[in-house]
């Protein structure tokens, strides 16, 4: 079965309402040139006080978002109440997220994410009708004491637990080496491309295989236009997850671009 490309731009602590709004205004214009069908599908993550600026709800070219969607970067699993600092699901959907990015790297060695944590976001998400992207990489250390595959293998576990296989094969996750995220190296095709399988083969344990068919897998780390092609050209690579090279409307548009020629 062939699986939509996902071109996903995670802006990080990054950009004022008004540099949001230039850099949605720089993406929307370059994706309305194309259908929906000839594009991957686009998802741009800005901080919590841009949705507004972003949102296929305030959008007035009449698209009702379907060419542009927007993610959280993180959520809490609870709905509302005393959790100072934190934003729900529902708080997501109403601001017209139809993504949230969970268990980022950095969220998971900045903040002590858990796999428990993790899985309990999913679970809230799914069930909130929104989409997880579930994140999942290794340190260098780990890579090179050789630990790299069931290191991640149990991040994957720990994140799909108790998770429907319905429910699994809407999901999304992203490979994230963290020795590649922001550091301008990114990791080689053929071994993204080796890794991602074997998460494919987990899914399949824990969910089956028909929703190892359809989830969706990404890599991500020091994603840019000159590596997109070889990565998208791999079997299982179902898209990227993009830090830096999503901060400008140049670079992440030639990625959509170049994905389009290869993927979609
Ligand atoms: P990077 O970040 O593209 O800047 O390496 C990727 C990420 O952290 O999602």
């Amino acid at each position: 079965m062939s699986r939509k490309p996902i071109i996903a731009g995670n802006w990080k602590m990054n950009l004022l309402q008004s540099e949001a709004k230039s850099l949605y205004e720089g993406i929307k214009s370059f994706v309305s040139n194309y259908n929906a069908s000839q594009l991957p599908t686009v998802v741009i993550a800005p901080v919590f006080t841009s949705l507004s600026q972003v949102s296929p709800i305030a959008c007035d070219c009449g698209c009702k978002g379907y060419k542009l969607s927007i993610a959280g970067q993180n959520c809490h699993w609870e709905s509302s109440g005393a959790y100072t600092g934190e934003i729900s699901v529902e708080m997501l959907a109403d601001a017209g997220c139809s993504y949230v990015i969970i268990g980022h790297s950095e969220r998971r060695q900045y903040f002590s994410e858990s796999d428990e944590m993790i899985n309990k976001k999913a679970k809230a998400i799914l069930a909130g009708g929104l989409i997880p992207i579930i994140c999942c990489g290794e340190s260098l250390e780990q890579r090179e004491s050789g630990i790299t595959d069931s290191w991640i293998a149990s991040q994957i576990r720990a994140a799909l637990d108790g998770i429907s296989s319905e429910d699994v094969a809407k999901s999304v996750i992203a490979y994230e080496p963290i020795w590649a995220i922001g550091t301008g190296k990114s990791c080689d095709a053929e071994e993204a491309n080796r890794v991602i399988k074997m998460i494919r083969s987990v899914v399949s344990e824990v969910a089956g295989s028909s929703a190892a068919e359809s989830i969706r897998i990404l890599y991500g780390g020091s994603v840019k236009p000159s590596t997109i092609e070889e990565q998208m050209a791999k079997s299982d690579i179902d898209g990227a997850l993009i830090g830096g090279a999503s901060l400008s409307a140049e670079s992440f548009n030639d990625i959509i671009e170049k994905t389009m020629k290869v993927a979609v």
